[in-house]
């Protein structure tokens, strides 16, 4: 099958750009009610370069997102959304295998670890992303399974109390509240299983 590189790109940024307001209103509870307008700008300048990323080369394409990412994004979020699509688009050889795929992914995420000085349970999107990497290299992995485990991992961080970014400043007060990264982190997984389920 050939890297459905389009349906990927249009799906995805059209369904982080449609949960803006969403995702804006969870960071509104325990941040400053940016999140969802700092990745709808990033997305809507990934989709305005939409022809020139989708002449490129699957890994090319994924570096050029983050890059567009970390310019346009902006806040916490854009550098570690950012470094998690540049990590992808370096670490996936052409033709990429599940297993090739399960690799990347787990060295994105421990690239957007070192990045943001975080690891998992500090109330982030590595809340999501992590378990979906180390469950994707599992020999179990679905997308069914994939798509529960991030919603799953998504309402996980309600209980949590943030350690790390601007949610942390409350302190206990975060506890509550799912945290909006690992909302929009669940939602990029969610399109991505969608498009490669073939149900998009
Ligand atoms: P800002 O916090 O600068 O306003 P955003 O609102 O766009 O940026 O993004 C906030 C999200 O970024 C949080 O919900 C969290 O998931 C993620 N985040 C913040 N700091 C870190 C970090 N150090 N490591 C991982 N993720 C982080
Ligand atoms: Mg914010």
């Amino acid at each position: 099958m050939a890297f459905p590189l389009e349906p990927l790109l249009d799906t995805l940024s059209g369904r982080v750009i449609a949960a803006a307001e969403e995702l804006t209103a969870l960071d509104s509870a325990i941040g400053d009610a940016d999140h969802g307008l700092n990745m709808k700008r990033g997305f809507e300048a990934v989709l305005a370069d939409r022809a020139s990323i989708l002449a490129k080369p699957p890994g090319e394409a994924l570096k050029a997102v983050g890059m567009t990412l970390v310019m346009k994004v902006g806040g916490a979020s854009g550098p570690l959304f950012g470094t998690l699509f540049m990590t992808l688009g370096k670490e996936l050889p052409p033709d990429a295998s599940a297993k090739d795929v399960a690799g990347a992914l787990l060295t994105a995420v421990s690239a957007v670890k070192a990045r943001g000085k975080s690891d998992l349970g500090c109330k982030t999107m590595l809340d999501v992303l992590g378990p979906a990497a180390d469950h994707l290299s599992s020999s179990q992995a679905s997308f069914g399974s994939l798509r529960d485990l991030a919603a799953a991992s998504a309402q996980a961080t309600i209980p949590m109390k943030a350690t790390r970014g601007r949610a942390s400043f409350l302190g206990e007060r975060s506890v509550g509240h799912m945290d909006p990264g690992a909302r929009s982190s669940q939602i990029m997984i969610e399109a991505v299983c969608d498009v490669l389920e073939g149900r998009i």
